[in-house]
C-alpha cells in the first residue's frame, strides 16, 4: 500500500505519520507539505530514517505536482494539509479558501483521475457551528460554520461529498474535536499555556474563559483515522471525540496545577469575534460501527502532554526563537 499524507509536517499529520509507520511497516508513505509557519520537519526526524518514508515539499494547490505524485501508484490519500488557526483566518481569510477549499479540489481531481482506493478528508467539528449548554454534534447536524476557517473546512467537506455522489469516488470525512499532545504548535491553547507557565509569563484567556471544547489526545485521533481508512463505509462521515468537555479556564488551571504554578498568572483578554461557545462531539457511530475507543482520558493525556513539553524544550524553544527556519533552510537546500 502506498499512502499520500498531505500536511504531514503539522501537528496531527506528523503524529499520524509516526503512528502509521509503527503500525504498518510494509506501507510506503509520501508526505506532501508546503512547510508553512505551522509545518516543521523536526517533527519527523524518526520517520526520515526509514526507506518507506519520503518527504516532498510542495503545495496541495499545485496540480502538476499532485498529479505526478498520485500517478506514481498511490492507493490512499489522507488530507491533513490546511490553514488551521482560527485567529489567523479572521485576519487573512484568502489563504484559507485557497488551501482548504481549492487545495482539496486538486487532491480530489487526482484521486479521481488515478482511481485510488480511498480518500480521507480530515475535518473538524467546527463545521457544525456552536452548541448551547446541552446536546452534541452528530454526523447529521447541519453545517453552520462561523469563522472563515470553519467555513473553508465546510466548503472542502461539501466538495468531498460531491465527488462521492457525482463520480463515485471512495471517500470518508472525519470530523474531530480539539486535539492536544506532542508537536502541537506553540500558538495553540494547551502548548501556549504550558510554555508561558514554564516561563512564569501571563496566561491569556479569552473572554470569561467559559468556552467549552471537547479535547482528544492526538494519538486517539490517529487510531480513528486508521480505522476509517481501512473500514470506513465509502461516502460516510465519522465524528471523532472523547467526551472530554472542559471550559478553557479549567484547562488553564489544570496546567498551572500540574506545573505547580500560581493562578495569579491568569489574565483575561478581549474575546475574539464569532467565538463559538461550546463544541461537543457524539462519536457513537465510530464506536459502534468501527469499534473505535480512545485510549487516553483527559487526565492521562494532559499529564503526558505536559511531560512531553517539559522534556522537549529544544523543539519549542527553536520555534519560538525562529531558529527553526534556519534549520529548515539548511535541510531543504540539501534535498
Ligand atoms: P497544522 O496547522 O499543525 O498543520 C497543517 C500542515 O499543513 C502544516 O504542516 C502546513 O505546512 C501544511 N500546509 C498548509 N498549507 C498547505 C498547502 N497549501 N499545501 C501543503 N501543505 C500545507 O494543523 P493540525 O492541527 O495538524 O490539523 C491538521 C488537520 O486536522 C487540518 O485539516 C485541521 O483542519 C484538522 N483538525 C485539526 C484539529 C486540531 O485540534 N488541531 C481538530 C480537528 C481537525
Amino acid at each position: 500500500m502506498k499512502m499520500l499524507v498531505t500536511g504531514g509536517a503539522g501537528f496531527i499529520g506528523s503524529n499520524f505519520v509516526h503512528y502509521m509507520m509503527r503500525k504498518y511497516p510494509a506501507y510506503q508513505f509520501v508526505n506532501l507539505d508546503a512547510i508553512t509557519y505551522a509545518g516543521n520537519l523536526e517533527n519527523l526526524i524518526e520517520a526520515e530514517k526509514s526507506p518507506n518514508y519520503q518527504f516532498v515539499k510542495g503545495n496541495i494547490c499545485d496540480r502538476e505536482l499532485v498529479d505526478s505524485l498520485v500517478a506514481d501508484r498511490v492507493d490512499i490519500i489522507v488530507n491533513f494539509a490546511a490553514e488551521s488557526h482560527v485567529d489567523r483566518s479572521i485576519t487573512e481569510p484568502d489563504i484559507f479558501v485557497k488551501t482548504n477549499v481549492m487545495g482539496t479540489q486538486v487532491l480530489l481531481d487526482a484521486a479521481k483521475k488515478y482511481d485510488i482506493q480511498k480518500y480521507v478528508q480530515v475535518s473538524t467539528d467546527e463545521v457544525y457551528g456552536t452548541l448551547g449548554d446541552t446536546g452534541f454534534f452528530t454526523e447529521d447536524t447541519p453545517l453552520a460554520p462561523n469563522s472563515p476557517y470553519s467555513a473553508s473546512k465546510a466548503g472542502a467537506d461539501l466538495l468531498v461529498r460531491a465527488y462521492h455522489e457525482t463520480y463515485g469516488l471512495p471517500v470518508n470525512i472525519t470530523r474531530c474535536s480539539n486535539n492536544y499532545g506532542p508537536y502541537h504548535f506553540p500558538e495553540k491553547l494547551i502548548p501556549l499555556m504550558i510554555i508561558n507557565a514554564l516561563h512564569d509569563k501571563e496566561l491569556p484567556v479569552y473572554g470569561d474563559g467559559m468556552y467549552v471544547r471537547d479535547w482528544l489526545y492526538v494519538e486517539d485521533h490517529c487510531s480513528a483515522i486508521d480505522l476509517v481508512i481501512h473500514q470506513g463505509k465509502s461516502g460516510d462521515v465519522y465524528n471523532v471525540g472523547g467526551h472530554n468537555e472542559y471550559p478553557n479556564i479549567e484547562i488553564v488551571k489544570r496546567v498551572l496545577q500540574e506545573l505547580g504554578k500560581s493562578e495569579n498568572l491568569i489574565r483575561y483578554v478581549q474575546d475574539r469575534p464569532g467565538h463559538d461557545r461550546r463544541y461537543a462531539i457524539d462519536a457513537t457511530k465510530l464506536m459502534t460501527e468501527l469499534g473505535w475507543k480512545p485510549t487516553y482520558t483527559f487526565d492521562t493525556g494532559i499529564v503526558e502532554t505536559i511531560r512531553w513539553y517539559v522534556n522537549n524544550r529544544e523543539w519549542w524553544e527553536r520555534i519560538i526563537r525562529g531558529d527553526y527556519q534556519h534549520y529548515y533552510d539548511k535541510q531543504y537546500k540539501q534535498r
